[in-house]
């Protein structure tokens, strides 16, 4: 037909519950500026996923803080403890869409709710960016010779999950049995939502282009004002942020991501205003 694509489905930002991981250590250092810019504005769909108690921000965030009682490691047990209670928090809240971001991450929540509308919450939708230019290969624990190949979404450039999917996804995911099947591959978090969606399931990976991590050269960028996610990397000498002009330098907003919020939100408080 030549119906030109449309949404599918009118989605609200009430339909999405947004995962953040983070931990101890990077409350201050990442946490603070997603608050001060896109969680800003999406509070009531935001939940941040930690390994520690922290007064100041159990202050801000509420019931949005979950403190996991994951281990602050960052090995694949401690991660994909926090992933399965990503998991099990979305499920009892009866949302949509399941999202997962980094807190090197910045969501563009608008752009997010158009990329979704084009799908149904309750078909099966695993949408992301891959990180590798083929599948990954992994040898079941207990499958002796078997191996599996099957495409994931990096999880540092964010994805998202239809409802539908993740009822699906449940014998393998569901109140801690997402811990096991990282154990199984032994793999990350990320690679364990590949292998459950596409080896288990059969169903594949949408790729989209609007996901950013910081695996990609950032600085190519462009229409930064429509992606879905973006990160950064500012680790000394070797920076990799998006570019984009003002209004804040790179000495104020080394990440960028204040100047892209302002790009986005000119009526923000703290956002330079043209007279
Ligand atoms: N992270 C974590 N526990 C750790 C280290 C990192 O939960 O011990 C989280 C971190 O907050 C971030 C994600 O894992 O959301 C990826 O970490 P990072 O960006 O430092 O590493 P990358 O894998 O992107 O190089
Ligand atoms: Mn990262």
């Amino acid at each position: 037909s030549s119906a030109a694509p449309g949404p599918v489905e009118r989605l609200t930002p009430d339909d999405l519950f947004i995962a953040v991981k983070t931990t101890g250590r990077y409350h201050r250092q990442r946490l603070e500026l997603l608050l001060d810019t896109w969680i800003s504005r999406n509070r009531p769909q935001t939940y941040v996923f930690t390994d520690g108690e922290d007064e100041e921000l159990r202050k801000r965030m509420g019931t949005h803080l979950i403190n996991t009682n994951c281990s602050a490691a960052h090995n694949r047990q401690a991660l994909s403890c926090k992933m399965s209670l990503e998991y099990d928090t979305f499920i009892s809240s009866g949302k949509k869409w399941f999202c997962h971001v980094d807190d090197d991450n910045y969501l563009n929540s608008g752009s997010l709710l158009k990329l979704l509308s084009q799908y149904s919450h309750a078909q099966d939708v695993y949408i992301g960016r891959p990180s590798l230019e083929r599948p990954i290969e992994a040898t079941e624990r207990l499958g002796a010779t078997e191996m599996v190949r099957f495409w994931f979404a990096t999880g540092g450039a964010g994805f998202c999950l239809s409802h539908g999917l993740t009822l699906k996804m449940k014998p393998w995911a569901s109140d801690g049995t997402f811990m096991a099947t990282a154990e199984h591959i032994r793999l990350p978090d990320d690679c364990t939502v590949g292998y459950i969606v596409e080896a288990l399931l059969g169903v594949s990976l949408i790729r989209s282009p609007l996901f950013h991590s910081h695996l990609e050269n950032l600085g190519l960028v462009s229409d930064v004002r429509n992606q879905v996610t973006l990160s950064y990397s500012t680790v000394d000498n070797s920076r990799n942020t998006v570019n984009v002009k003002g209004p804040f330098s790179i000495h104020e907003d080394p990440t960028r991501f204040r100047s892209v919020h302002c790009l986005l939100h000119p009526d923000t408080p703290w956002c330079p205003r043209l007279l």
